[in-house]
């Protein structure tokens, strides 16, 4: 039992005395904590470039910003330790955080160039690039809006999301081609004489917005059948699995149900023709707002809540109660749930609890992702 144990590790060291009170050094130290790994970790891809970069963005780094940035966030991690160390009894944050900026600056980027190397490389910048950005921009929001104020960063199975965070980062490259390959395939199949040049002669922000309504209606379709056709839904069980909702827990999806619903939403979008411009800003803009909506944050978007998804109605997606069963399976735009008759959206209300009601599923991630199979074979 590795995981729980790792929980309860991180639970100890990070979440001993009231975490969100300024001035104990809780959150110096665990901002330098984070910066120090971030930025040890990027100091490794700069050091190994050919094996834990992806090719496609290796190529379109500038190197004089990267590697200003990365010394800045050396300094600034190890500084945010010595404060933490000043501020708190306990030393461990302060401790970790200097020493993975020390050890960072040990390795060094060795001067190396991150251009050129292999064709085939791990997306760990990829992986750093997002937990850093993103954390950058939700952890603050979800400590000013709140749906839950007392709900940690370091809330349970925290860990597991992380590891399904890291992996369908760090496998960019092999699921882009899992991805691509069969929509590119499916697409090529369909008769483009009519739709396609319509939809070229669409400016891009037609073409995108005519991406988002696409995408939403195919991933409705596919997000619907994972629900009730009970093979899929071993699948997408581990994705309603977890307890509680914020940023990172949307990233609890077993590999075949991202690569099922990936990959049939782009073949809607190849099949119509719309244009790489477009294409790179709804997934631009999906990226963002799948993240948004299942933040811990007390956001409905008033009127616009039944124009754009808000994080109440996906919460309202992941509800364990009986009232919510099998509705709002839209992402992008609700009133795909309300012309299908599956939207549910009590006035003023949130969910109570989340997950999957009766159903057990491991809380580790390789455990999750053997959960179908193993249903299967029951
Ligand atoms: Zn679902
Ligand atoms: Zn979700």
């Amino acid at each position: 039992m590795v995981r729980p144990a790792l929980d309860e590790w991180f639970r100890r060291v990070f979440d001993d005395d009231a975490p969100s009170r300024l001035g104990t050094g809780w959150v110096s130290g665990t901002a330098s904590v984070f910066l120090g790994a971030v930025a040890a970790g990027a100091t490794l891809v700069l050091r190994f470039p050919g094996a834990l970069s992806a090719p496609a963005f290796r190529e379109l780094y500038p190197m004089a910003v990267v590697r200003g940035v990365l010394e800045a966030g050396l300094v600034v991690a190890f500084l945010l330790g010595v404060l933490s160390l000043l501020l708190r009894r306990r030393k461990v944050l302060g401790l970790t955080g200097c020493g993975l900026a020390i050890l960072a600056t040990a390795i060094g980027d060795g001067g190396a160039s991150a251009r050129g190397g292999p064709e085939l490389g791990l997306g760990l910048d990829w992986f750093l690039l997002n937990l850093f950005l993103l954390a950058l921009v939700f952890v603050p929001l979800e400590r000013l809006w709140p749906l839950r104020a007392e709900q940690s960063v370091f809330r349970p199975a925290w860990t597991t999301d992380v590891v399904h965070f890291f992996a369908s980062h760090v496998l960019v490259q092999a699921l882009s081609f899992l991805i691509l390959w069969p929509a590119t395939r499916l697409a090529a199949a369909v008769p483009d004489a009519v739709v396609v040049p319509l939809v070229r002669g669409l400016p891009t922000w037609g073409q995108w917005l005519l991406a988002v309504i696409v995408a939403d209606l195919a991933q409705y379709a596919v997000h619907r059948a994972f629900h009730v056709v009970p093979l899929l839904w071993r699948f997408h069980a581990i994705h309603h699995s977890s307890p509680a909702l914020d940023w990172l827990a949307g990233s609890r999806l077993h590999l075949v149900d991202v690569l099922a619903t990936r990959s049939l939403v782009l073949t809607a979008l190849l099949s119509l023709g719309i244009e790489a411009p477009a294409l790179t800003g709804y997934l631009a803009f999906v990226s963002l707002h799948a993240v948004l909506i299942h933040a811990n944050l007390r956001w409905d978007f008033g009127a616009l809540e039944r124009v754009l998804v808000s994080p109440r109605f996906h919460h309202w997606h992941h509800s364990d109660a009986a009232e919510a069963r099998d509705r709002n399976f839209a992402v992008h735009l609700p009133w795909i749930d309300a012309v299908f008759g599956t939207r549910h959206l009590p006035p003023g209300r949130w969910p109570d609890t989340y997950g999957v009601a009766g159903e057990p599923v491991p809380a580790g991630y390789l455990g999750q992702l053997a959960h179908p199979f193993r249903a299967a074979a029951d």
